[in-house]
């Protein structure tokens, strides 16, 4: 306990001191974005977990949240997190935990600063919770990879210079041996990246065709055949990138619900209904301090099946209280101001100021990052210990395994 607490100590002075350079060299009020975001990864204040020179500081991610508040209260911003959501809090841990130190080298600072926006192209038409099903092919030609087929549900992919790519390199081993990781460049010949319509009116998604596709194998991230792995590593970061954000009390979905109830005329305020937004406020704020509390427990290096929990029960909540705030706008909440013109966002609507846009958007958030029922799957297996699922295809060839 003791030691733990000299760690503790230790770890928060060497953060603060950070920050206080940091702040003190590079006014963030005064410092353009990208030069303060250059900076700040260079002090190890991009993601403090992560080993010194790869913009960390290896300290627990808890350290984090200071940062950033501090940060914001000197007038800076942190809204690169939100901007390259899926770099920063999925791309960067993986080239961390895999890649070679040329990617690491290559690809961590200009994804903070902003410069380079990522995007993920996992899910395929006929693979999302199976993803390990997935069909793109990646063929050795010489020192380079041609791939060929389609990836889905991509994210940002429209405004992405670069793709974490998960491809089918063995199709004679069981599926999950036969996949590999790459880095590719959305500007590569062959690459068509096609809008996808969502329910809001936009499009934040995409899906995207590769013909041909020359992918040089100093962009493979870990070994052939490892696919499996590194795309887990980014999967459990998604899951704390979409579930783990700690807002302040009472911000968020919660905030438009009590702002709806605040507009609401004194006559129509249905006892029942306060009930109910009060039951919400005090589920939305438990799940916030179970967030922070499973954030002071981190260590460092890659989330594990935790992250789960976070993702299942912010879906579950989001939905319900974004319904919520539809039902006490009454008429109102029937109508989407603004209209559904056609747009192409450069940051994904999870967290909107429309209540109208919130609640449309909010469907998704028991799809994306895996469904809440495979959430289920993995708590149940992972951390309760109960029995897997049956798995029949598991040991059969990917080739042998029949697909529609
Ligand atoms: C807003 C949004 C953004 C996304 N962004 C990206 C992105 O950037 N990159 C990317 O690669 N993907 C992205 N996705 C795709 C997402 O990861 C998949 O949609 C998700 O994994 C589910 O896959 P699926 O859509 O193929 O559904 P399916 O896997 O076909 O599932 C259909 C239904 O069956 C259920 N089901 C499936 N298997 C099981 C099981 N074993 N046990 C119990 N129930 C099961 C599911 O829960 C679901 O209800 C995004 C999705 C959304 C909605």
């Amino acid at each position: 306990m003791a030691s733990d607490t000299t760690a503790t100590t230790d770890q928060r002075a060497r953060v603060e001191e950070s920050i206080d350079a940091l702040l003190t060299a590079f006014p963030p009020a005064r410092t353009p974005e990208p030069e303060f975001w250059g900076a700040q990864f260079d002090h190890g204040l991009a993601w403090v977990q992560h080993p010194e020179g790869l913009g960390g500081l290896d300290v627990s991610p808890r350290w984090q949240a200071e940062v950033d508040r501090r940060i914001v209260e000197a007038g800076g911003s942190t809204r690169n997190r939100t901007q390259n959501v899926l770099g920063i809090g999925m791309g960067a841990g993986t080239i961390v935990a895999h890649g070679t130190e040329e990617q690491q080298q290559r690809f961590l600072r200009p994804m903070f600063t902003l410069e380079e926006i990522w995007c993920q192209m996992f899910s395929e038409p006929g693979a999302g919770s199976d993803l390990a099903a997935l069909a793109t092919s990646a063929k050795l030609d010489g020192d380079h990879w041609i791939v060929n087929g389609q990836k889905v549900w991509t994210t940002l992919g429209h405004l992405a210079k670069w793709g974490m790519l998960v491809t089918r390199t063995d199709p004679d081993v069981p599926k999950h041996a036969g996949l590999t990781y790459f880095i590719v460049d959305m500007e590569s010949d062959g690459v068509d990246v096609r809008p996808l319509y969502q329910i809001t009116g936009e499009a934040e998604f995409n899906e995207v065709y590769f013909t041909d596709v020359a992918i040089p194998d100093d962009l493979r991230v870990g070994d052939v055949g490892q696919g499996w792995t590194v795309a887990m590593t980014t999967l459990m970061n998604e899951r704390v990138a979409i579930g783990g954000n700690v807002q302040p009390r009472g911000a968020g979905a919660i905030a438009q619900a009590v702002e709806a109830w605040e507009r609401t005329d004194a006559p129509d305020r249905d006892p029942a209904k306060r009930d109910q937004l009060l039951r919400y406020w005090v589920e939305a704020e438990a799940m916030r301090l179970t967030t922070l509390r499973a954030k002071e427990a981190a260590k460092q290096g890659t989330p594990g099946p935790e992250g789960s929990t976070a993702k299942l029960q912010w879906a579950d909540l989001n939905k319900a209280i974004t319904s919520f705030t539809m039902d006490l706008l009454g008429p109102e909440g029937m109508t989407y101001p603004g209209g559904y013109a056609f747009t192409r966002p450069d940051v994904t609507s999870n967290r909107t100021p429309s209540p109208h846009k919130a609640f449309l958007r909010s469907r998704a958030n028991s799809i994306e990052g895996g469904t809440s029922e495979v959430m289920k799957n993995i708590l149940g297996e992972r951390v309760l210990g109960l029995p897997g699922e049956p798995r029949v295809d598991k040991n059969l060839p990917w080739r042998e395994v029949p697909r529609s």
